[in-house]
C-alpha cells in the first residue's frame, strides 16, 4: 500500500498559505475556502488509500491552482435551494410544487440511464411517449385519452392550434386572463393561429352570446378558469354543461382550461371553487387542460385529457413535438399520479397537499418551538408567534385565505429589509415576507422537515457579511 504518499499531500494550512488561495480567502470567505479545500483533498486521500500502484500527487503549488480554479467555478451562479417561508405554497418564483419523494426517486432512476420512453417493452415496438402516464390520467379523471406537454401554456397553445387554427375560438370577455406577464390569453390565441372571438361583457356573458357568435368559421368554444382573480357582484357566465350542449348542437369542440389541475375537491381543505378535472370530463368537455405543478403537486408540465379523437388531433400536431416532455418529467408525473389514486396517501406524500392540509395547531406548535431558537440568533432582535393568513398562490384560488402561524422577527440592528436580505443570501436561501416592519416566517409553506434547518440557517447569519 502506497501509504507513504499521504505524506506528499499538502496540509490544509499549507494550501491556505499559497498565493492563489490566500487571495481567494479575501474575495470569498475563509470558511468557504477551507470547506472547498477539504472537499478537494478528501477524495484524493481516498484514491491513495485504494490505489494499487503509485499515483501522481501534485505539488502544493499545482494543487493550490487547481483548487482555486474549482472554487471560482463553484462560486458561479446556480439554482440555490430555498426554504419558502413566504406562506405562498405555490410560488412560481420559487419553482412551484416541491415534489414527492416517490417522484424524486423515480426521476433519479431514469435520469442516469435509458428508459422505455417511446417503446413498449412487451412488444418491442414504438409507442407514444405519454402511454406511461395516460393510463393513470384517464383513471383519475374519467377521460378516454390524455397527453402531456411542457406546461399548461403549451397545452393551451397546442389545443387551440390543433383544433382551431385559422378559425374562431369563442371566449367570454370575463375570461381573457393574464397569468404572470407573458401569458395573456389573447396573445396565446394569436400565436396559436386561432382567431379570438370575444363575447359578452367583463361581468356578464350568457350562453346566448356564445350561440350568436357561432358560424361556419367557429373552431372551438373555450372556457378559462379565472385562476388569479374573481369577478364578483352582478355577474353571470354560462355553465360548462350549457357550453357542452351548444358545442354538440353546433358541432364544435369545447376546450376547458381549468388551470390548477385539482384532482379532488379542495373545499375540504378550505379552498372552495377550484374546478376538478373529473367534473369537467363528466360535464362533457371535449378536452380539459391543466398544469402539473399547481394543485397536482407534480413536475412542471401541461396536461390535456379528453375524448380520444380530440387527443389524437393534439398528438398529430407539429407543436406536440416542440412541446414534448422528457423522460424525467414523465417519471415524476407517473409517480405523483400514483399517489393520487388514494387521496389519503396523497395527503401524506404529495408535499403540496401535505402543506395545504396541515392543521393550524401543528403550525402554531412549530412556530412556538422555533421562537426561542430564532430569538437566540445574533441578527434577530425579537421573535414572537403571530397568527395570520396567506394565499395558496401560483394563480390558484384567489380571494381565499388559508389560516396560518408565523414567527415575526425584528432585526437586532439596521432595518427589517436588511434582515430579509441577509436571510435570502444564505444557502439554503430563506424567503419570508415583510409585513408592518417585521419579517414574517410563515410556516404554512415550510416543509416540517426544514424547521431545524430554518433555525440553523438563521443562526449562521451575520451582519458584516451582507
Ligand atoms: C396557471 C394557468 C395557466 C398557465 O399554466 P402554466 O403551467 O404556468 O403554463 C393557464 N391557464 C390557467 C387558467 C392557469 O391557471
Amino acid at each position: 500500500m502506497p501509504n507513504n504518499l499521504f505524506r506528499n499531500i499538502p496540509s490544509v494550512n499549507e494550501l491556505l498559505e499559497s498565493p492563489p488561495l490566500r487571495s481567494l480567502v479575501d474575495k470569498v470567505s475563509h470558511n468557504v475556502v477551507v470547506a472547498e479545500v477539504r472537499t478537494f483533498l478528501d477524495p484524493m486521500r481516498a484514491d491513495i488509500q485504494t490505489a494499487t500502484k503509485d499515483i501522481h500527487v501534485p505539488s502544493a503549488g499545482e494543487l493550490a491552482e487547481r483548487i482555486a480554479g474549482w472554487i471560482v467555478t463553484e462560486q458561479q451562479p446556480r439554482l440555490r435551494p430555498v426554504i419558502n417561508a413566504t406562506g405562498i405554497i405555490l410560488h412560481t418564483g420559487l419553482g412551484r410544487a416541491p415534489l414527492a419523494q416517490a417522484a424524486i426517486d423515480e426521476m433519479a432512476v431514469v435520469a442516469g440511464g435509458y428508459a422505455t420512453v417511446e417503446v413498449d417493452p412487451d412488444s418491442g415496438q414504438r409507442s407514444q411517449r405519454v402511454r406511461t402516464v395516460e393510463k393513470l390520467l384517464t383513471e383519475l379523471t374519467g377521460a378516454e385519452a390524455a397527453t402531456v406537454v411542457n406546461n399548461n401554456a403549451g397545452a393551451t397553445m397546442l389545443a387551440l392550434a390543433a383544433l382551431a387554427q385559422g378559425r374562431e375560438v369563442v371566449v367570454s370577455r370575463g375570461q381573457l386572463i393574464e397569468i404572470g406577464g407573458s401569458y395573456r390569453l389573447p396573445e396565446v390565441m394569436e400565436t396559436s393561429g386561432a382567431k379570438l372571438r370575444e363575447v359578452g361583457t367583463t361581468n356578464k356573458t350568457r350562453i346566448g352570446d356564445f350561440d350568436s357568435a357561432c358560424h361556419e368559421q367557429t373552431g372551438a368554444l373555450l372556457r378559462v378558469h379565472t385562476s388569479n382573480y374573481q369577478v364578483v357582484g352582478f355577474t353571470e357566465s354560462p355553465s360548462l354543461e350549457e357550453l357542452v350542449a351548444l358545442g354538440r348542437r353546433r358541432g364544435v369542440p369545447v376546450i376547458d382550461d381549468i388551470g390548477s389541475g385539482a384532482l379532488i375537491d379542495f373545499a375540504k381543505y378550505g379552498l372552495a371553487g377550484e374546478p376538478v378535472a373529473s367534473d369537467s370530463i363528466a360535464a362533457g368537455a371535449d378536452v380539459v387542460l391543466f398544469s402539473g405543478d399547481k394543485l397536482l403537486g407534480g413536475p412542471q408540465c401541461g396536461i390535456a385529457v379528453g375524448r380520444r379523437e380530440v387527443i389524437e388531433k393534439l398528438l398529430a400536431h407539429p407543436l406536440m413535438r416542440a412541446l414534448r416532455v422528457d423522460k424525467v418529467t414523465l417519471a415524476a408525473l407517473a409517480a405523483t399520479l400514483r399517489l393520487w389514486r388514494d387521496p389519503l396517501t396523497a395527503e401524506l406524500h404529495v408535499p403540496l397537499l401535505t402543506l395545504v392540509a396541515t392543521s393550524v395547531e401543528n403550525l402554531k406548535n412549530r412556530a412556538e418551538r422555533l421562537v426561542p431558537q430564532l430569538a437566540a440568533c445574533s441578527v434577530v432582535g425579537t421573535a414572537e408567534v403571530v397568527e395570520g393568513s396567506t394565499y395558496l398562490g401560483g394563480g390558484a384560488v384567489p380571494g381565499q385565505l388559508l389560516p396560518t402561524w408565523c414567527v415575526a422577527l425584528t432585526p437586532a440592528k439596521e432595518s427589517v429589509d436588511r434582515l430579509a436580505e441577509l436571510l435570502r443570501r444564505q444557502t439554503p436561501s430563506v424567503f419570508g415576507r415583510v409585513h408592518q416592519n417585521r419579517l414574517l416566517l410563515d410556516l404554512r409553506s415550510v416543509l416540517p422537515s426544514q424547521d431545524a434547518l430554518l433555525a440553523e440557517t438563521t443562526s449562521r447569519c451575520q451582519w458584516e457579511h451582507a
